[in-house]
């Protein structure tokens, strides 16, 4: 089991795939002229990638993410979603994507056996979604919503990072838009995680976005004026729609309950994702380390995991964006 110092159990692996991505969203990943890719030869292949997480699994991890950059922009993902389902333990295998490429790879997702998926969609109006994404065609997401579903994903969750003054006013529509198609909507309160973000001026706290009439209207359970204390809310809509989520990283820290290790591009085990600390487990992949030292490797990594993650608030350089990391 991978206990950490502070009592919490680590389950939970997200991979991030390669840190390339088809869109520029700037909430994510700083300018063209200062991101600067991982070389492809850094990059762990699908085998490695496998056997790290044969080895997280033996250690009692059993949810895995894959997630980037963008993963569909990696070719063959559907073979590493194949090689990961032949891991028997794993519980829970689910995708994180900007759809972009999805509807031309729904199928083969669904036919290498993968069943969750996460996407994320900040705006419906085209103009704006171009925008915030860096010239993203909101149609194209779009197409690949609808082929998730046509092919049976199920469940299908919509991540929204709301913004104040970009898209905090398309929330009720938000979940219109997830309510008629049987998907739920989350909407997320945007991180300082990346220099070029504005983030003082962006970030909206969750207790803001419920005490929206529009957004109160739509939800059954009307949460009272204040009442967001929890990390993550589910929150069910009138009329048996469904529910949205609200999670709040920053105003109701998930640090208490964190379950999470991430596996960067280029083979770093991350404990905590707002600090910059990492354990590379490559050098032991590519130099005939066996599964125990890798094992040791995670080992080390969970007992560096903070109590508390600190976010850098400032815009002083971070070792690693958010694209670069998975989310
Ligand atoms: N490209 C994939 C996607 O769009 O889902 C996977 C990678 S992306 C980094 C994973 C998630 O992180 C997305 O839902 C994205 O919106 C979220 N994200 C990125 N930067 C963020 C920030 N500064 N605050 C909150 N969420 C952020």
């Amino acid at each position: 089991m991978l206990n950490d110092r502070f009592g919490r159990r680590m389950s939970y692996l997200r991979i991030s795939v390669t840190d390339r991505c088809n869109l520029q969203c700037n909430y994510c990943r700083p300018g063209r002229d200062v991101f600067c890719p991982i070389a492809h030869e850094a990059v762990l292949s699908f085998e490695e990638i496998a056997r790290v997480v044969r080895v997280a699994v033996s250690l009692g991890m059993d949810k895995v993410r894959l997630t980037g950059g963008e993963p569909l922009v990696r070719r063959d993902l559907p073979d590493l979603v194949r090689m990961l389902k032949e891991i028997p333990a794993i519980r829970d295998l689910a995708l994180s994507t900007n759809a972009m490429l999805l509807e031309r790879h729904a199928k083969a997702l669904a036919d290498a056996g993968l069943k969750r998926l996460n996407i994320s969609l900040d705006s419906l109006r085209p103009e704006r979604f171009r925008r915030i994404t860096g010239g993203g065609k909101l149609e194209t997401a779009l197409n690949g919503i609808r082929a998730a579903v046509r092919h049976g994903f199920s469940p299908i969750k919509v991540n929204v990072v709301v913004m104040r003054g970009i898209n905090d006013d398309e929330i009720a529509d938000l979940i219109d838009f997830g309510a008629g198609r049987g998907i739920q909507m989350r909407f997320i309160e945007f991180m300082p995680m990346c220099d070029g973000s504005n983030w003082s001026e962006s970030h909206m706290p969750v207790r803001e976005m419920l005490a929206m009439p529009e957004v109160r209207a739509r939800l059954a359970d009307v949460p009272a004026e204040g009442d967001g204390h929890a990390a993550a809310r589910y929150i069910p809509l009138a009329g048996g729609k469904g529910e949205a989520g609200f999670i709040s990283p920053m105003s109701n820290r998930f640090c208490d309950g964190c379950n999470r290790l991430r596996l960067t591009a280029d083979g770093k085990i991350r404990p905590c994702l707002p600090a910059d600390q990492e354990v590379d487990v490559r050098e032991a992949l590519r130099t005939g380390g066996t599964d125990e030292e890798i094992a040791g490797l995670f080992r080390g990594a969970v007992l560096m995991k903070p109590e508390i993650g600190v976010y850098n608030f400032e815009k002083k350089g971070r070792a690693r964006s958010m694209v670069q990391i998975g989310g």
